[in-house]
């Protein structure tokens, strides 16, 4: 893979903008963004639903191509991989949280740690020591073998923060990861994600509609009607 330079932003977006196309309909959503992110730092990314920050932050961690710009990441520029380098890079680099665990009912709580770690070529004794490590740091020694549905959503919560960086990524993307629990376990799950990036020196884009845990980040991004908005 081409490197651009060794430079301080580890993730640069550039002049990004994105419209879907929906049964013959174009519906505008970016319109040039610009953001850059530094190692070490805890963005919130608010605005009201329907705003584009998940498209933000789907374009950020290569799942959706932009209409127009282009993504650095860690040195790389994005627009100009292959479909499998992409995959690799974004397999190595990002670790994503959502509003729902999206953890696999099937497979218990170490199991699920596991599973990207396995597809990123890892062995199973690696696999399974590195999900047991990150799962004992969250407190959830004693739940390794419970399925999701055995888990409060707190719990359920924590075993997706140990996924996102089980393969020790550069960057967490978390989409409102506290948009489903209360107010004690969302405070608890801002707190381990926040103490991850700073001890780690990563970074972390999170989205939330939580203007109290938004207040906490180092920074704050707004998006109104697709553009950055400045308070
Ligand atoms: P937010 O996360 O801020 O609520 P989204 O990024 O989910 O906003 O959505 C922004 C806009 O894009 C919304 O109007 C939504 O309906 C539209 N949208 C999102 N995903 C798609 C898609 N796959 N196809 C068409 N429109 C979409
Ligand atoms: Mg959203």
């Amino acid at each position: 893979m081409s490197r651009i330079s060794d430079n301080k932003d580890l993730l640069i977006l550039k002049n990004i903008s994105h419209i879907y196309n929906k049964d013959l309909q174009k519906i505008k959503v970016l319109n040039n963004i610009n953001i850059k992110v530094s190692r070490g730092e805890m963005i919130s990314l608010i605005g009201p639903s329907g705003t584009g920050k998940s498209t933000l932050l789907n374009i950020a961690g290569l799942l959706e191509k932009p209409t127009l710009g282009s993504i650095i990441l860690c040195g790389n520029d994005c627009t100009k991989l292959s479909e499998e380098n992409k995959t690799l890079l974004r397999g190595s680099e990002i670790g994503f949280i959502f509003q729902s665990h999206r953890l696999f009912q099937e497979f218990s709580a170490v199991e699920n740690v596991m599973l990207p770690q396995l597809i990123m070529g890892k062995s199973k004794i690696e696999a399974f020591k590195k999900s047991k490590e990150l799962l004992t740091a969250l407190a959830l020694k004693n739940r390794l073998d419970f399925r999701p549905a055995k888990l409060s959503g707190g719990e359920a919560q924590r075993v997706a923060i140990a996924r996102s960086i089980a393969n020790s990524p550069s960057l967490i993307l978390a989409d409102e990861p506290t948009g489903n629990l209360d107010a004690i376990a969302a405070n608890n799950v801002y707190k381990i994600i926040y103490k991850l990036v700073k001890s780690l020196n990563i970074s972390c884009i999170f989205a939330t509609h939580n203007n109290d845990l938004a207040r906490l980040m180092d920074r704050k991004i707004i998006l109104k009607n697709g553009s950055i908005y400045n308070e």
